[in-house]
Parts: C-alpha cells; sequence; structure tokens
C-alpha cells in the first residue's frame, strides 16, 4: 500500500471523509488523494515522494509559486514578535491602504479570514445597508458556504432557491434568486418584478467555481445599470479573480465599479486572509460605526498579515502580470493544439493567471453548458495526468491556476504530458 493510501485509510478514521474541505477528497474523479509533504516554487511532492507540477496553487492562492522565500522571511519575521494580539497593529493599515490603492472601488475595507467570511458579512451588510432582504445570485457561482449562499435554482425563473446543503433551512434561502449566469434578460426581469425588493446582487465577475466562465461585458454592464437603477448593491466576489486576473482586480479588465468587493486567496499568499470593502458611506453600517455586526478574533492576524503584505508587494513587480498571463497562455493555447491535432472534443481558455479545460468543442459561457462537457473524460484525463507528475484540480467543474514559477519548461512539460495523456483517450 502506498502511503498516500495509508494516510488516507489513518485519516478516514479521525477526519469526515478523510479531508478538512470535500474536493480534496478526489470523490469527482476517484481514487486516492495525495497527502502532501512538501511545496516549492511550480512543485509539490506527495507522501510517496512523487513530485507534480502543481496546478490548484492551494485553489488560488500561490501565486507567487509556492515558499516564495521573501514571505516564508516575512512570516517568520512576524511569528518571531507574536502570533496575534487581538488589537490593532499597523500592519493592518498597511494592508488596507495597499487594498485601497490597487482596487480603487475600494474606499474602505475591513479584513477577515476567510472568503467566505467576507462574503457572508458583505452580504449582511448590503441588506443592513438596504434595509432590504432578497439577494440575487447565479448558478454555478460558490460564494464560500454561508446557509443563504448554498442555493441552487429554483424551479422556474423567478422562483427563489432550494438549500444545496442539508442543514440549510428554506427559510434561509426563501430570499435568495438564483439567476442563469450571462443572461441579461433573466436580469431584467427580475429587476422589472422585484427590483425595489432587492439589497444586493452577488457575481464572480470571472466564474472559477464551474470550470472557468467570463462574464459577457453586457451581463456586468447591466448588473451595473439595474443595481444603479433600483438601489441595490453590487457586489463582486474576487476572492478568487481578484489580483489573479489583473492587478485590479476583473473589475479592472471589465471597466466596472461595484460598490462592494470580497477579496482572498491571492492576498493572504497562502495564510488566512480575507477582506469585504467597497463604498465608504456603505461601510459606515458595520459595527462599531455602524449597526450590522461582523467581528473576528483572528481577524487581521499578524502573521497572516505579514504574507499578505509581502505578496502584494511582490505582485506589483513590473510586467508580473504580463509574465503570468503569457505562461498561461502558453499553456492553454499548447494543450488546445495537441488537442486539434489528435481531434479530440477539447479546448483550453485562460485569463490572467487562471484557466479552464473543458472536454466539448467551444468554450462554454453558462453552468448549462459547462455541465453538458464530457466529465468521464476529464476523470480519465485527469489520472493520466496525475500518473504524469501533473496535478490539475480534481473535478471537471474547477479551474486551474499558473504561478509565477510555471517557467517555459514546466509548461513544455506539462503540455508533452497532456499530448500523452489526451491520446490515451482516442485509444
Ligand atoms: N468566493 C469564491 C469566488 C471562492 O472561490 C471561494 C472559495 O473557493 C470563496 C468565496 C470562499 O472562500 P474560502 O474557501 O476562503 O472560505
Amino acid at each position: 500500500m502506498s502511503n498516500n493510501e495509508t494516510l488516507f485509510q489513518r485519516a478516514q478514521i479521525t477526519t469526515p471523509g478523510g479531508v478538512n474541505s470535500p474536493v480534496r477528497a478526489f470523490r469527482s474523479v476517484g481514487g486516492t488523494p495525495r497527502f502532501i509533504k512538501k511545496a516549492q516554487g511550480a512543485y509539490f511532492w506527495d507522501a510517496d515522494d512523487k513530485r507534480y507540477i502543481d496546478y490548484i496553487g492551494s485553489w488560488g492562492p500561490a501565486i507567487l509559486g509556492h515558499a516564495h522565500p521573501e514571505v516564508i522571511s516575512a512570516v517568520q519575521q512576524a511569528a518571531s514578535l507574536g502570533l496575534s494580539f487581538g488589537a490593532p497593529t499597523e500592519a493592518e493599515i498597511l494592508m488596507a491602504e495597499e487594498i485601497c490603492k490597487l482596487v480603487p472601488s475600494i474606499e474602505q475595507v475591513r479584513l477577515v479570514s476567510s472568503g467566505t467570511e467576507a462574503t457572508m458579512s458583505a452580504l449582511r451588510l448590503a441588506r443592513g445597508a438596504t434595509k432590504r432582504d432578497k439577494i440575487i445570485k447565479f448558478e454555478g457561482c460558490y460564494h464560500g458556504h454561508a446557509d443563504s449562499l448554498l442555493v441552487k435554482a429554483g424551479s422556474g425563473l423567478l422562483t427563489f432557491g432550494n438549500p444545496t446543503s442539508s442543514g440549510v433551512p428554506n427559510d434561509f434561502t426563501k430570499h435568495t434568486l438564483v439567476l442563469d449566469y450571462n443572461d441579461c434578460t433573466q436580469l431584467e426581469n427580475a429587476f422589472k418584478e422585484l427590483g425595489d425588493q432587492i439589497a444586493c446582487v452577488i457575481v464572480e465577475p470571472v466564474a472559477g467555481n464551474m470550470n472557468l466562465i467570463k462574464a459577457s461585458d453586457a451581463f456586468l454592464q447591466t448588473m451595473r445599470r439595474l443595481c444603479t437603477e433600483y438601489g441595490s448593491i453590487l457586489i463582486f466576489d474576487e476572492v478568487m479573480c481578484g489580483f489573479r486576473v489583473a492587478l485590479g482586480g476583473a473589475q479592472s479588465i471589465y471597466n466596472i465599479t461595484p460598490d462592494l468587493t470580497a477579496l482572498g486567496k491571492v492576498i493572504g499568499g497562502g495564510l488566512p486572509v480575507a477582506a469585504f470593502g467597497g463604498k465608504a458611506e456603505i461601510m459606515a453600517h458595520l459595527a462599531p460605526l455602524g449597526g450590522v455586526y461582523q467581528a473576528g478574533t483572528l481577524s487581521g492576524n499578524p502573521v497572516a498579515v505579514a504574507a499578505g503584505l509581502t505578496t502584494l508587494k511582490l505582485i506589483q513587480a513590473p510586467d508580473f502580470y504580463t509574465n503570468l498571463t503569457n505562461q498561461t497562455q502558453k499553456l492553454v493555447g499548447g494543450l488546445n493544439a495537441v488537442a486539434k491535432e489528435l481531434n479530440i472534443d477539447f479546448c483550453a481558455d485562460a485569463i490572467g493567471g487562471m484557466f479552464g479545460i473543458y472536454f466539448c468543442k467551444d468554450v462554454p459561457n453558462s453552468f448549462k453548458q459547462v455541465m453538458q462537457a464530457d466529465a468521464n473524460k476529464f476523470k480519465q484525463f485527469f489520472h493520466e495526468m496525475l500518473e504524469l507528475g501533473i496535478y490539475l484540480a480534481p473535478s471537471a467543474f474547477e479551474a486551474g491556476f499558473v504561478s509565477a514559477q510555471h517557467t517555459n519548461s514546466v509548461i513544455e512539460t506539462t503540455i508533452s504530458a497532456a499530448r500523452i495523456a489526451l491520446q490515451k483517450l482516442t485509444c
């Protein structure tokens, strides 16, 4: 039995499903999860000392590559001064200043410890500020595991959603309207009918939780216009795409100013930092200034903030995003070329350092289209690639991530492996 198998068996005795976050369990691709011992740059090593090129990067944060020496040293330095104070620090001010500078729609920001906290708090704030209950989200977008966001589409247009998780009462989701991503007509209709009751619209402007799906310009512009017209708050959930697709996030690419933004992942550089922020007049509703309560024992933790600040500094290096984008484009370009040569229904797409691979002819632009891709082919491909030392997201419905350490030779090795893996699919 391999060390990974032994560890997985052992883990299942004391941890439900053997993992601390479900997708790590390989349920949708089958097989044994790899237990990671260490990581460096574009690579990590499992419990059997097998090395992989890593394309999940801790699900987004590892944009600099793993264990960047400057980040590690900042963390060590901060840790030596104490792990947590429960009182404010100057580093938190620096972090807030940096976020407000890089994302101009954010005038004020509050630090939290996870993306879930960020979106959950942004939602409460939007409801508190507008004194309205209803919210709009889109099918296939994931915003963390807060009750009112774990919702799938209702059975008809303009019906409120059903919980996707047991343990969430219908009463909690009855205010959540779930619409189709990239569908402007549905949005228009929803606002026509209920606009003056809608507290907020929350959206991933680049969706990374139904594989990679880009919003159309028209979709985001319609959303912005309707929110302004009806006094609803537009929340961009950039926990994944913020500082990942561009230095100013997806909002800088689409040139749209949301009222609130949720951030996470990259801003913690691998440690638990997330944030939500936006217009100062909305943020003023938060305690201790206003009546919307939100708090956290470890919010703005000094060690985590040290990792975040150093990461934010390093991603501002000249050409950082041009290089990241180029490498990601090289990857998807290479994969597309191999698939074309082998005549396989496969395509890949990317934006900044985020990419998607789909076992279908054309790049999908909706949840329904992405669900039509061949998940079995993905499964086979995933395992062939894993065998060849390439670690892709263990699900056909997750985006992939490239880091600044994915050099030409790393990308070329990946494309060569993909050629072998895709060839096997044609046999
Ligand atoms: N929002 C988006 C867009 C995400 O991708 C995620 C996590 O993947 C979250 C929110 C929740 O973040 P966390 O897992 O840090 O709670």
